[in-house]
């Protein structure tokens, strides 16, 4: 017999207080006591729906600690509600650390699907959204963080990210350098009474926040670049590549030896014939 409790991941608003479901509130009422990343938030949350549970803090800095101690009192049979301060846990908080410990620990995990502000952002913004990159927040190691934003500069996708707003005018100069100018959507105070979408270039953008604060909680979207202007950039990388090195730019992204082949012949304008031979 199992008589372990279970972990439910419990969304809640982003903003909007009403943006909460049924049974996240009946999930809050249900369970023995709630993980919060953020328990002053919580308590509010709580107190709004007049739901009277004890509270127990986990954060990124009590993470391991306190998660040792959740997932004894799940493997003694309580239940346990995870919140993030706002929004989906495990995005952009240790909810992920605390899944992976229940999966460990054999402990079943459960979500109570809401809010998320990458996605509100995104699919507000009018960038596509069929297919995209959620980066959340930016490496601050100077280093890490040039790579990160290097790995990203071919990318199709729309990008999305998540920024404090004392270091967006940084992070605005830091896109720029990467990317060069490029089309940027700015969801600000999502679902909140100052929502507010801007529209606008990196160049603008940077102008913008040089000579005002930028208030409130943002999501970013980035245009991706266009699939002609990578296959241009590459073609120039060509001329002085040799066939294996060809080759394994396909391969280093995935493909495998007779899709890269096929590739790199059609990029060449030759057949896969030629390649295989070249390759020899
Ligand atoms: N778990 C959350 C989620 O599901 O979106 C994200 C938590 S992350 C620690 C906080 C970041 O999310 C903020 O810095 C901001 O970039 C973004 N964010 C959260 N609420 C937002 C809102 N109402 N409007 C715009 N961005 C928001």
């Amino acid at each position: 017999m199992n008589n372990k409790g279970m972990l439910y991941l419990v969304a809640t608003p982003i903003g909007n207080l009403e943006d909460i479901t049924f049974r996240a509130i009946r999930t809050l009422r249900e369970v023995d006591f709630i993980a919060a990343e953020d328990t002053r938030q919580t308590i509010k949350l709580l107190n709004h729906f007049e739901i009277k549970k004890s509270l127990v803090s986990y954060y990124e800095h009590n993470k391991k600690e306190k998660g040792n101690y959740l997932i004894n009192q799940l493997l003694e049979g309580k239940n346990i509600a995870l919140v993030s301060d706002a929004g989906t846990p495990g995005i952009s908080d240790p909810g992920e650390d605390l899944v992976k410990l229940c999966i460990e620990n054999d402990i079943k995990v459960t979500m109570i699907p809401g809010p998320v502000a990458a996605v509100t952002g995104l699919v507000i913004s009018g960038l596509p959204a069929g297919r995209f990159a959620f980066e959340g927040f930016l490496p601050m190691n100077k280093r890490a963080r040039k790579e990160r934003l290097a790995s990203l500069k071919n990318e199709v996708r729309t990008i999305v990210f998540y920024e404090a707003p004392h270091k967006l005018i940084h992070t605005l100069k830091d896109l720029y350098d990467a990317f060069g100018n490029r089309k940027i959507v700015f969801a600000r105070e999502l679902t909140k009474r100052f929502e507010e979408i801007i529209r606008c270039d990196l160049e603008s953008a940077i102008e913008k926040y040089d000579n005002e604060s930028p208030k409130g909680e943002f999501v970013l979207m980035v245009e991706g670049i266009s699939e002609e202007v990578v296959f241009e950039s590459r073609k120039k990388d060509w001329n002085t590549m040799s066939l294996e090195e060809h080759m394994k730019l396909y391969i280093s992204e995935g493909l495998d030896k007779k899709d890269a082949m096929k590739k790199v012949a059609e990029d060449r304008g030759i057949s896969k014939r030629e390649v295989y031979n070249g390759l020899l």
